[in-house]
């Protein structure tokens, strides 16, 4: 069936996924991307950039029927494996229930498989080095420069999924108080550096394959994923400035003696290590929040709507499922966009911010708490309960319960650490320890404040 025309500007991997799903209902849909098309490019710095996707990614992947295929080009993660000081590593998985895990996927592989999808479509047309300028809201028309060719575009649905730079965000915004645009940036003060760990001579794995390393250095730490050649993506989280900031180091020595003594596992497995040090850039990482994400038939979707800080692997799951909730609402409004785009904004953003501030969150635990014996305990504890019984941690409800919005999970999750944590510091053996009462203590806890949402 014919519909109507719409644009969506970003084919990034949100933008491509609601590109197939709209193509897919009849749309004639235009998808602008501004940078070459990346699967015509040499891919082999990218393709090693790798993101943790989890079951709210994956159950995306199944509306556009490509679960399949990319489950067959990711790696399991059962667990994350510590790395401490003393250099005694533990294995700690992410669910005491059989076969819940995450896993490692190539950004760029995963970008290319949904570009392929979205090409043999007849509804969708593709432009590459395809620059979205600006966008006027009142005729929805897009301002474009493609290939150097300056053209206006009117559409029935423009999307704007150009990432967190976007260029739909900026002219909402310039457009100055008459659309009570509200919008916060949030910085950390921490930055992050990519480095890669090369494959042995066999093309094997040097460090544990199916696990997320981190190394919790209070202040500072330092993480791991596995690529499909054998290599791992390692990504340092440093404040700029203070004692262990990137501003100090600024000598190979100073930079072989931090690592040495903060990495030291990790560091002899990197040969090229100053190099890569000083090739890649130390990046800034924040989080913004905004609303209204619709103006008439503009809407934001993924990290243009809703950038998070990365300690929750959530960003792309996030992204990704918006584009499960706007084709539930498709169904559930008959195509109806004027009802389709008010009730995405009003059903999300709750959701977009309860992610945003776990995964705030999430940054302390990593690299603090995962080095604290309570958390530990704590850890272990829920682990028991999720093997034995109905229970599903804060990571599980976030990672492993797509049928659970953020924010009921952040609300639940939340909940559930509190009571634990402090059951934690009193427990002499949290492998023998009886569950039944801590589970009714909790249950009774959570059920109760629960109420008020
Ligand atoms: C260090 C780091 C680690 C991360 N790890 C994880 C993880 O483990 N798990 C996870 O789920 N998420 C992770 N994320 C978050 C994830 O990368 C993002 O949430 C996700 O990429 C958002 O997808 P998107 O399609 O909205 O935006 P993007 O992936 O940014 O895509 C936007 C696209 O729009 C294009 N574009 C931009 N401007 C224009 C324009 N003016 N005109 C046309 N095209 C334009 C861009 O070139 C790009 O292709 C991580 C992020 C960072 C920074």
């Amino acid at each position: 069936m014919k519909r109507g025309k719409i644009a969506i500007a970003g084919a990034g991997l949100c933008g491509t996924m609601m590109a197939i799903k709209l193509a897919e209902y009849g749309y004639q849909v235009d998808l602008y991307e501004r940078r070459s098309d990346l699967r015509k490019t040499d891919m082999s710095a990218g393709r090693s950039i790798n993101l943790a996707i989890s079951d709210r990614g994956l159950n995306a992947l199944e509306m556009i029927g490509l679960r399949e295929k990319v489950s067959a080009e990711i790696i399991p993660m059962h667990g994350r494996m510590i790395h401490p000081s003393d250099g005694k590593n533990t294995m700690y998985s992410y669910s005491g229930r059989e076969g819940k895990y995450i896993n490692s996927v190539s950004r760029g592989g995963l970008n290319m498989t949904l570009l392929d999808k979205a090409e043999k479509s007849d509804n969708i047309n593709l432009f590459f080095e395809a620059d979205v300028k600006s966008v006027d809201i009142n005729s929805s028309t897009l301002t474009l420069n493609i290939s150097g060719q300056e053209s206006t575009k009117s559409y029935d649905v423009i999307f704007g999924s150009d990432g967190a730079g976007s260029a739909i965000r900026r002219t909402i915004q310039k457009s100055g108080s008459r659309l009570r645009f509200d919008f916060q940036q949030k910085w950390l003060s921490t930055g992050y550096k990519e480095l890669h760990i090369p494959p042995t001579s066999k093309g094997g794995w040097k460090i544990e394959k199916h696990a997320l390393h981190i190394w919790p250095r209070k202040g500072h730490m330092m993480i791991a994923l596995p690529n499909l050649d054998g290599s791992f993506t390692l990504t340092m989280f440093t404040p700029f400035e203070g004692p262990v900031g990137m501003d100090r180091l600024d000598t190979d020595e100073l930079i072989t003696e931090f690592m040495e003594e903060n990495f030291a596992d990790a560091t002899v497995l990197i040969p090229d290590l100053l190099e890569q040090f000083h090739t890649n850039p130390t990046s800034p990482l924040g989080t913004i929040k905004c609303y209204p994400w619709v103006y008439n038939r503009t809407v934001l979707l993924g990290d243009s709507a809703h950038a998070i800080v990365p300690f929750y692997g959530q960003g792309m799951n996030c992204a990704l499922e918006d584009c499960v909730v706007l084709d539930q609402l498709i169904k559930d409004h008959d195509h109806d966009w004027d009802k389709i785009l008010p009730s995405y904004q009003k059903q999300r953003k709750i959701d977009a911010d309860a992610i945003a501030d776990l995964a705030e969150d999430n940054f302390y635990e990593m690299r603090d708490a995962t080095a604290d014996p309570v958390f530990n305990v704590k850890r272990l504890i829920e682990l028991r309960l999720e093997a034995e019984h109905d229970y599903y941690s804060k990571y599980s409800l976030v990672t492993f319960r797509a049928d659970v919005p953020y924010h009921i999970a952040m609300k639940q999750g939340r909940l559930q650490n509190s009571i634990l944590y402090d059951i934690a510091k009193i427990v002499d053996d949290p492998t023998t320890v009886k569950l039944g009462p801590i589970l009714k203590q909790i249950n009774q806890y959570v059920s109760e404040r629960m109420k008020s949402i």
